[in-house]
């Protein structure tokens, strides 16, 4: 239960929310409900935003002026208590679907002593969900790697977030390696963004990223004891009017299109 002085601000930041204060108005409006002075307000909105969206934001025109919008439950909130109620049920389904292997190494642990944790393909924090779909079995080994990738990538969270959004494959690899220019990209990355089944085919679609014009550069790096994969994108060229799903269908129509020619024109010489 929060304290009075906590309520108090609430309740200031809740009548204010249509025109938000700046923190002096704010001060000054919980010193006179709370009849008290020198409030620490730090602390206070620190912990009024584990439940509520209280985003500080600059005034236009004004460097240093910050306002303190309401602007609802915050959602990361939600996140966690989420992530603690998968349901049972469902837990089950996916030891079932992944036969109780992890999906990375394929341990089990019954053969292997490892100990397999239920793992957010594409974690809470990027919006990801509990359905059965986002979840896999990983081994905690596995899931302790995966973390470690998100929090070297924690600068990088908007760009996921923005990727993931996208509606096409080739999109969402893309536009994730534009927002990383020069820099070598995990396949991981690459693989939760492309959002395919079976972590999908990254090769395949570097290729056909590069039948678009891109140039994507891919290196390979020994850590402990796996075989790191990145890509580094060099050069890219504007998305296709269509759309590039339709674009590389129809360069791939024109590919098996000119290799039937060759080989009837093979044949013909032949006979
Ligand atoms: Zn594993």
């Amino acid at each position: 239960m929060p304290d009075a002085e906590t309520r108090a601000v609430y309740q200031v930041l809740y009548q204010s929310r249509d025109e938000p204060l700046a923190m002096p108005a704010i001060r000054e409006r919980v010193n006179a409900l709370t009849g008290k002075a020198n409030l620490q307000m730090d602390r206070r909105l620190r912990s009024l935003r584990t439940h509520f969206d209280v985003p500080a934001q600059r005034v236009p025109g004004k460097s240093n002026l910050f306002v303190y919008p309401l602007l609802g439950w915050n959602p990361d909130a939600d996140k966690r208590t989420a992530r603690k109620s998968i349901p049972a049920s469902v837990r089950a389904l996916v030891h079932q679907t992944y036969g109780n292997r992890c999906a990375a190494c394929g341990r089990t642990p019954k053969d292997d002593q490892v100990k397999l944790v239920i793992d957010h393909m594409v974690p809470l924090d990027l919006d990801g969900t509990n359905e059965p779909d986002n979840l896999q079995l990983l081994c905690e080994e596995d899931n302790h790697d995966k973390q470690a990738l998100f929090a070297d990538h924690q600068e990088n969270a908007a760009a996921l977030r923005k990727s993931l959004s996208l509606p096409e494959v080739h999109l969402r690899i893309g536009e994730l390696l534009k927002a990383m220019p020069g820099e070598n990209v995990p396949k991981e990355l690459i693989v939760l963004v492309a959002r395919e089944e079976n972590h999908g085919d990254p090769t395949k679609r570097m290729r056909e990223l590069r039948s678009l014009g891109w140039v994507i550069r891919n290196s390979q790096r020994k850590e402990g004891r796996r075989v790191l994969s990145f890509y580094r994108l060099e050069h890219w060229e504007p998305w296709p009017p269509g759309g590039p799903q339709a674009a590389v269908a129809s360069l791939e129509r024109a590919r098996r299109r000119k290799k039937r020619t060759r080989e009837s024109a093979a044949n013909s010489s032949q006979e």
